[in-house]
């Protein structure tokens, strides 16, 4: 019985070029940290290493962050830059994905790319301005990109602008490091509220409103019942629509008000 993946051919690619061309067969893969490819039993042709390709870097100027599809979990986690902006909300998204072992391997690359319907990372990256840089696609919204079909191309890097939202992020977890059961975002700018709800389980969905700045408690209740009408949730083995509608709306509840008090939700 075949357990683990296997590979035919180790290629260190030299450009994105090279990489690009060679992932256009189907039996080849590009290779982010390995950790999640690792649990399939796929036999792989060429797999395409990007760590020549200089995209191990966050860099920052006064409008946006710049995270290459080589950064880990673990580089968003620490980075000081990222610890600073939106109220923390990125070391929050990977602070319970497995382990800090874990989180130096898994890449941004293979995170984004994937577009898992648990992914912690991608419900926070949805409420706030991410784009994502493909090599051949250009930049595109994260939420245009979270639609498109998988194809070939390669993320080179996913880029933040840094518009002061104010964000706050929750999720429910059966044990510290599992999947989550309901992972929720919410960001304001201006008038706008974003909610995102992510592990539903389907993948992350975003939902954008113009109210005002200062929610009432009419508002928010508009705000869960948008939310309760858009977005679909449904059941797994992790929990049922149910339990997971009683998430949301908590949830929801609490990122708005620790968004209005501008800091940390105390339970
Ligand atoms: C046991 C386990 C538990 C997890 N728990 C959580 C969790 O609780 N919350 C959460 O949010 N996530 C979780 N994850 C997902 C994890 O955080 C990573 O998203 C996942 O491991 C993929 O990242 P990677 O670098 O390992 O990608 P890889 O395994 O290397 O690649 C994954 C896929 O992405 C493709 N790929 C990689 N890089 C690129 C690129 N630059 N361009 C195009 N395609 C690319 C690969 O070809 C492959 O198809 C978990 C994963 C595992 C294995």
């Amino acid at each position: 019985m075949k357990l683990l993946f296997t590979i035919d051919q180790y290629v260190i690619a030299e450009s994105l070029e090279e990489a690009y061309e060679l992932n256009q067969s189907r039996r080849n893969v590009i290779l982010g940290g390995i950790m999640w490819l690792k649990m399939g039993k796929k036999r792989i042709g060429k797999a395409i290493d990007l760590s020549a390709l200089d995209l191990h870097k966050i860099e920052e100027d006064e409008d946006c962050f710049y995270i290459g599809a080589m950064c880990t979990l673990r580089d968003l986690e620490v980075h000081p830059g990222l610890k600073k902006y939106f109220n923390g909300i990125i070391e929050k998204s990977v602070e319970s994905i497995v382990g800090v072992q874990f989180r130096n391997g898994a890449t941004v690359g293979g995170t984004v790319f994937s577009r898992f319907g648990f992914s912690d990372v991608l419900t926070v990256l949805l409420a706030l301005d991410t784009y994502v840089e493909l090599y051949k696609g250009g930049i595109v919204s994260l939420s245009d990109f979270m639609d498109m079909p998988r194809d070939n191309d390669i993320l080179v890097k996913i880029i933040i602008k840094k518009d002061n939202r104010k964000a706050a992020y929750v999720n429910q977890r059966k044990s510290a490091t599992d999947l989550p059961i309901l992972a929720c975002a919410v960001s304001n700018v201006g008038n706008t509220w974003n909610i995102v709800l992510g592990s539903r389980p389907a993948k992350a969905q975003l939902i954008s409103l113009r109210l005002s700045e200062s929610l009432n408690e009419e508002q928010i209740n508009e705000i869960i019942n948008v939310v309760e009408d858009k977005i679909v949730l449904g059941s797994n083995d992790r929990g049922s629509k149910e339990y997971r509608s009683i998430l949301a709306d908590v949830f929801i509840r609490r990122n708005i008000e620790e968004i209005l008090l501008g800091g940390n939700h105390e339970d």
